[in-house]
C-alpha cells in the first residue's frame, strides 16, 4: 500500500459538488424524487471527504490517527447507504413507492439499518475494518456490508425490469448505467486496492442522472412553470401500471381560443400564468400540470384526495366571478371535472380521451362534471374490454352490404363491415368500437381481420361468377400510419391468389385529408400495388374538392345525410345533382350510400349516379345470407 490516492476522492467532491450547486439553483422546489437525488448527491459527497481524510491524514507529516479513522468511518457509513438509497430512488421513478405501506418500508430499510449497526459496533468489535499502524485493513464481517449492498441493487434492477414499460428510455439506460459501474468499480478495488475508483464512478453517474433523468427542462411548461401535459401523462402511466388509486381534478377553460382570438396569444398565455399561480394557491405546485390548450389537472394521492371536493369547491367559486387581467375583464367559461384512477378512467387512452374530449355545450360558466357523470368512460373501458375480448376469441364478424349496379340493374360489388356481438353489451355499432380500436391500436388487427374475411370470401366463394367485381373494404386513416400495412396486404392477397384489383380500399374524406410523411407514403405504396381507393363519405367532411379530386380516387362514396338532405329541401338537391355531374366528369364513379326507398333509387339513378348502397337493396348480413342475395338478384341458378 503505497502512494497516494486521493486525486479519486477530489474529483468526487468536485463532481457532487457541480451537482449539488447545478440542482439547487434550478430546481426551487422538490418533489421525493428530487429530495432522493440530493440525498444521493450529498452521500457521495461525504463518502468522497471521508476516503480523502484516510488518504490524506495517513500520509507522512500530515499522519493522524484519529482523523483517519473518523474519514473511514465517514466514508464506511455514507458509501453503504448508497445503494439503498440509490433502489428507493428507482422505486420512486417506477412509481412503486406511491402503492407500499409504511411497514414495507421498515422491512425495506431494514437491513441498510443493520449495515448502520454494524459500522457502528466496529468501533469496538474491530470484526469489519481495522488498522494496523496507519495501514487499513478489512475484516472477516466486511462482506456483510457487500451482500447487503447487493441485494439493494438487484432488487433496482428487478424494478427497473419489471417497470421498464413506464419509465423512459433514456432513464433505463442511465440507471443501469450506474448499477454497472458500481459492479465494475467495486471488482476493480477489489483486485487493485489502490484503485479507489467506487465513489468516483459513481458521482460520475450521479451527475449523468443530474444531465438526464434530473433534467426537468422537458418536464414543466414553459409558460406556467408548473408540470406538463407530458409529465402528466408519464406520471399517470406509472401510477396506473402500479395499480395506485388517486384522483384527478380536470379544469378546462373551454373559451381560451375566444381570447386568443380577440387578445392574442400573449395575453391568452398571461391568463394561463394567473391561472397556474391561482391553482398553486389552492394547491401545492406539485400536484399541478399545464395539459395545454387551456387544460389544467391537479393530481391528489393518498391522503390528499379527502380535498378533492374542497379544491373542486374552491374552483367553482373562483371561477363564478370574473377575473380581471390587464384591465380586461374575464368570464372564463370552464369545466371542472373529477375523476377517479382507476374507477372511472383506467388507462392513459382514456385520460387522453377525457382530455381532448371536446363539450362545449356549457350553459354555466362553470360546469361540474362529477364522478357519476363520467359513466360514459365506463361503457369505453366496457367496449375496450369487449373488442381485447373479441380478438382473443376471434369472435369479430364480419357482414357484406350488396351494392347495385343503376344501370345494370345488378349487385355489382360489395362492402365489407364488421361487427362486434358482446355476451355482456349486446350489439357494439362500429361507429362507437372503431373510434376506441383507432385509440388502443386494436384498429390495425381488426383491419387485417375484415381485409382477410373479405378476400377469403370473395375468392373461396367465387364472387366473380355470381357478379360481384371486387369488394370494398374499409380502412382506418390509423392503419396507413403502420408502414407494414403493405407488406401484410400483398401477403393475404398472395395467400388467396387475388390480384390487389379485387379489393377496392375506402377512405373516409376526413382521413384522406391528411398530409403526414407516413400516410401519404403508404397510400403511394398501395397505389403501385395496383389497389383501388373510393373515397367514403363524401360530403362530411367540408375539404378543398380540388385536393381530393388530386388524390386520384376510382370512386366517390356520397354520404348518406346528403341525399336524405337533397330528398327535402331543393337546395341541397341542387348541390347534390351538380356535385354528381362534377365527380363524373372527373370521370371518377359515384356510389351513393342509404339508400332506403324506391323513391330515393329512382331519384339518384336519375341524377346519373353509377350505384347505390342501402338498406332498400339489402342490410349488411352475413356471407351466406349475401351469396343468397346476390345469386337471387342477379338471376343465378343455384
Ligand atoms: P360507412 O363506411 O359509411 O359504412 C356504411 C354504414 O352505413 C354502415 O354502417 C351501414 O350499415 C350503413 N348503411 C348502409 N345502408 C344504409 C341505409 O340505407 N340506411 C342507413 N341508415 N344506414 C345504412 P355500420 O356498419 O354501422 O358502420 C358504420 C361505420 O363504421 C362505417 O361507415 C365505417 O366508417 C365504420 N366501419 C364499419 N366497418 C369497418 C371496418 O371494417 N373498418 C373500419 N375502419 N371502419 C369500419
Ligand atoms: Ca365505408
Ligand atoms: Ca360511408
Amino acid at each position: 500500500m503505497t502512494g497516494f490516492a486521493g486525486q479519486y476522492y477530489i474529483s468526487s467532491i468536485a463532481i457532487c459538488l457541480t451537482t449539488l450547486y447545478v440542482y439547487l439553483r434550478r430546481n426551487k422546489e422538490f418533489r421525493l424524487q428530487g429530495i432522493i437525488f440530493i440525498l444521493i448527491a450529498l452521500t457521495e459527497l461525504v463518502a468522497a471527504i471521508g476516503g480523502l481524510f484516510c488518504e490524506v491524514f495517513v500520509l507522512p507529516g500530515f499522519s493522524n490517527l484519529l482523523l483517519a479513522k473518523t474519514g473511514t468511518y465517514l466514508y464506511m457509513t455514507f458509501h453503504t447507504v448508497t445503494s439503498p438509497i440509490f433502489c428507493f430512488y428507482t422505486m420512486i421513478i417506477a412509481g412503486v413507492n406511491k402503492k407500499h405501506t409504511e411497514r414495507f418500508f421498515l422491512i425495506f430499510f431494514a437491513p441498510a439499518t443493520l449495515n448502520l449497526l454494524l459500522i457502528f459496533q466496529n468501533i469496538f468489535t474491530h470484526n469489519i475494518f481495522y488498522f494496523i499502524e496507519f495501514t487499513y485493513r478489512r475484516s472477516y464481517l466486511m462482506s456483510v456490508l457487500y451482500v447487503i449492498s447487493a441485494v439493494y441493487l438487484v432488487a433496482a434492477i428487478y424494478y427497473l425490469v419489471r417497470y421498464h414499460s413506464v419509465i423512459a428510455n433514456s432513464t433505463v439506460i442511465v440507471l443501469s448505467g450506474f448499477m454497472l459501474c458500481v459492479c465494475v468499480s467495486v471488482l476493480i478495488q477489489m483486485v487493485f486496492p489502490r484503485i479507489l475508483i467506487e465513489t468516483f464512478m459513481q458521482s460520475i453517474v450521479v451527475l449523468f442522472i443530474l444531465m438526464t433523468i434530473e433534467n426537468s427542462s422537458g418536464l414543466y411548461d414553459e409558460t406556467t412553470n408548473v408540470y406538463n401535459r407530458r409529465s402528466f401523462l408519464m406520471e399517470n402511466l406509472r401510477s396506473l401500471e402500479n395499480k395506485v388509486s388517486y384522483k384527478i381534478i380536470l379544469l378546462k377553460i373551454m373559451n381560451t381560443r375566444y381570447y386568443t382570438k380577440t387578445f392574442g396569444y400573449r395575453f391568452t398565455q398571461e391568463v394561463m400564468q394567473d391561472i397556474a399561480l391561482w391553482l398553486s394557491s389552492i394547491s401545492n405546485r406539485n400536484w399541478i400540470y399545464d395539459c395545454q390548450n387551456g387544460i389544467f389537472a391537479i393530481m391528489l394521492y393518498g391522503k390528499n384526495q379527502n380535498h378533492a371536493k374542497e379544491i373542486v369547491d374552491k374552483i367553482y367559486k373562483e371561477f363564478s366571478s370574473d377575473w380581471i387581467i390587464r384591465n380586461i375583464s374575464i368570464s372564463f367559461q370552464v369545466q371542472v371535472c373529477l375523476a377517479r384512477v382507476p374507477h372511472d378512467i383506467n388507462s392513459v387512452e382514456n385520460l387522453i380521451y377525457l382530455l381532448d374530449l371536446n363539450e362545449s355545450k356549457t350553459e354555466n360558466r362553470v360546469s361540474i362534471i362529477r364522478e357519476e357523470q363520467l359513466r360514459f368512460m365506463q361503457r369505453r373501458t366496457a367496449i375496450e374490454n369487449a373488442l381485447q375480448k373479441a380478438l382473443q376469441t376471434n369472435s369479430l364478424k364480419v357482414y357484406y352490404q350488396p351494392i347495385w349496379d343503376c344501370k345494370a340493374d345488378k349487385i355489382h360489388s360489395a362492402e365489407a363491415l364488421v361487427r362486434l356481438i358482446d355476451d355482456d353489451l349486446g350489439f357494439i355499432p362500429p361507429d362507437e368500437f372503431i373510434p376506441v380500436a383507432e385509440m388502443n391500436g386494436t384498429i390495425a388487427a381488426i383491419g387485417q381481420f375484415v381485409f382477410e374475411d373479405a378476400c377469403n370470401l370473395f375468392a373461396t366463394k367465387k364472387l366473380k361468377d355470381i357478379g360481384i367485381q371486387f369488394m370494398e373494404v374499409n380502412l382506418s386513416g390509423v392503419q396507413f400510419m403502420h408502414r407494414s400495412l403493405p407488406g401484410i396486404f400483398a401477403s393475404t392477397l398472395e395467400h388467396y391468389k387475388l390480384s390487389a384489383q379485387d379489393v377496392n380500399l375506402e377512405i373516409s374524406e376526413s382521413a384522406a385529408v391528411n398530409k403526414q410523411e407516413t400516410f401519404q407514403q403508404t397510400m403511394k405504396n398501395l397505389r403501385n400495388m395496383k389497389f383501388k381507393f373510393s373515397l367514403d363519405d363524401y360530403g362530411t367532411g367540408y375539404s378543398n374538392a380540388s385536393y381530393i379530386f388530386n388524390m386520384d380516387f376510382d370512386i366517390i362514396k356520397i354520404d348518406k345525410t346528403f341525399l336524405w338532405e337533397a330528398e327535402k329541401k331543393e337546395s341541397a338537391k341542387i348541390i347534390l345533382r351538380n356535385t354528381i355531374r362534377m365527380i363524373k366528369e372527373m370521370g371518377i364513379k359515384v356510389i351513393a350510400e342509404g339508400v332506403e326507398t324506391k323513391e330515393q333509387r329512382d331519384f339518384i339513378a336519375g341524377l346519373g349516379c353509377d350505384y347505390c348502397q342501402g338498406y332498400f337493396f339489402c342490410k349488411p348480413v352475413p356471407q351466406e345470407q349475401f351469396i343468397e342475395y346476390v345469386k337471387k338478384y342477379n338471376g343465378i341458378e343455384s
